[in-house]
């Protein structure tokens, strides 16, 4: 048995359903960075692995509130605050009906290495709320908001744990959330990213993660020998807010988006998708996507309940690069065997960990270049620590500055990834690449620092 093998059955305890993903990513880390493991003893005699994998702690605590019809509402809020060896604590809150502790130590766990692999001074943390938005009114948004941060706030400082946005959670709650903790600490520091800009929020920090999904992929297509983005199709899913940036930036450098898709259906569009009304219907008027079609009839609007179970539309769709931009395990082996057939050449996860470990394996053995999550989509958090550091020094950076410190980040992200799968003997393989290269940052930081 390998080293690896033997440390996946040491971890075996926490497959129970709520860990699935938690341990689903997991296994991916484990698996990856087993070269590194043999390679060195260090992490083995420190028992870096077994330390990594549990966090430093798990807050969960009630949530009342009252909805605009005197209903007296009860939800779980939870902050994950998983590993600080590199820095505060850093990562986003998300609030889905869907969120529980397992989700969240999945997140918090891929935020460590994420964090890491940027080269900023951020630990790993994830947080937020079985509380669902939707359907909820701006006064119900706001007091679910200050329910929540009336107990998140003991937790949190800007040199303790910084929260940021996530599913559910954009600029309006992060507004709301700042809102609360000014007003119980009396306190005007930078506690929370993502704030919109007339209060302390960084330019470019709604883009950042989007943006940042197609620096990374232009450079990966550059280092593996592939054609740019430039006139190819591109589809992806999601019209959240790594969607539309993602869309956005593809734009701009001229390649044709021609998907998009919400938790109801998707959006196929070959002359490419409308960014005006796909924001109007998303990010103004919160509808489903459905609409998208009265204004676009020669565009095609197929209901997820339509498409045959275990497929999704949107990776039926020829391209030359997918973005699978929505949720974790949204792209399936049997969408990844559509892409492969369809001549797919790049997928990049601007989700989090959106692809199953079927289809990953799929695309490798393919010779796709895969860019995965914790590399790829990482534009997000290094925009939100460039906004720590404009807090810090109350000051103001231009839209230029910030995109151009994160287009050279994703640059540098993809170069550490791929130059680091070389060094361990799978080179092109950029998700043993990245979990080596942030695995051994944090490691080394938390030998450095003792147990
Ligand atoms: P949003 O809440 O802005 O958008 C999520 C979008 O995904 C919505 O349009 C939602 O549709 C759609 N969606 C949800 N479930 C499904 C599904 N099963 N099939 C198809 N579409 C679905 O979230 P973000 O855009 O912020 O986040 C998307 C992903 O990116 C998440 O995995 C998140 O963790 C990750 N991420 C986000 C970062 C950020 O900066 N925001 C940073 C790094 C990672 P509907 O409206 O119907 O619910």
């Amino acid at each position: 048995m390998s080293r690896a093998e033997m440390d996946i059955k040491k971890f075996e305890r926490g497959n129970c359903d709520e860990n699935k993903v938690f341990y689903q990513a997991m296994e991916e880390v484990i698996y990856s960075i087993a070269p590194l493991l043999e390679s060195d003893p260090i992490y083995a005699k420190y028992a870096i692995l077994d330390r990594l994998v549990v966090p430093d702690r798990v807050i969960k605590f009630k949530v009342t509130w009252m909805d605009d019809h005197q209903n007296i509402m009860v939800n779980t809020g939870f902050r994950v605050q998983f590993n600080n060896s590199l820095g505060p604590y850093k990562g986003g809150l998300r609030f889905h009906p869907s969120v529980n502790e397992g989700i969240l130590k999945f997140l918090g766990f891929e935020q460590i290495l994420k964090n890491a692999l940027t080269g900023l001074p951020i630990g790993g943390a994830k947080g937020g709320s079985d509380f669902d938005p939707k359907g909820k009114s701006d006064f119900e948004i706001m007091k679910f908001c200050a329910a929540f941060m009336t107990e998140l706030h003991k937790y949190i400082g800007p040199r303790m744990d910084i929260p940021a946005g996530d599913i559910g959670v954009g600029a309006r709650e992060i507004g709301y959330l700042f809102g609360e903790y000014k007003k119980i600490t009396s306190k005007y520091d930078g506690v929370l990213t993502g704030k919109p800009f007339m209060f302390g929020g960084s330019l470019m920090r709604p883009e950042a993660t989007g943006y940042g999904v197609v620096y990374f992929t232009q450079t990966m297509l550059e280092m593996e020998g592939k054609e740019p983005l430039t006139g190819k199709i591109c589809t992806v899913s999601g019209a959240g807010n790594v969607a539309l940036h993602t869309i956005e930036k593809l734009q701009q450098i001229g390649a044709i988006a021609v998907s998009c898709s919400d938790s109801q259906g998707t959006i196929y569009d070959g002359r490419g998708v409308d960014l005006a009304l796909l924001k109007e219907l998303k990010l103004v008027r919160r509808v489903s996507l459905e609409e998208y079609v009265q204004k676009h009839p020669q565009a095609k609007y197929i209901p997820t309940q339509e498409y045959p179970k275990d497929a999704h539309a949107v990776w039926d769709i020829p391209c030359y690069a997918a973005f699978p931009c929505a949720t974790q395990n949204e792209l399936c082996e049997e969408d990844a065997h559509n892409l492969v057939t369809n001549g797919c050449v790049s997928v990049t996860e601007g989700a989090n960990m959106p692809s199953t470990p079927d289809a990953i394996e799929l695309f490798l053995s393919h010779q796709i270049c895969f860019a995965p999550a914790k590399a790829a989509n990482a534009g997000g958090v290094a925009v939100s620590s460039f906004e720590m550091s404009q807090n810090a020094a109350m000051s103001k950076w231009s839209f230029e500055e910030v995109d151009a410190k994160l287009k050279e980040t994703m640059q540098q992200i993809c170069k550490r990834v791929a130059l680091t799968a070389k060094d361990y003997g799978v080179e092109g393989n950029y998700v043993d690449g990245a979990n080596i290269a942030g695995f051994k940052r944090v490691a080394d930081a938390m030998i450095a620092e003792g147990i």
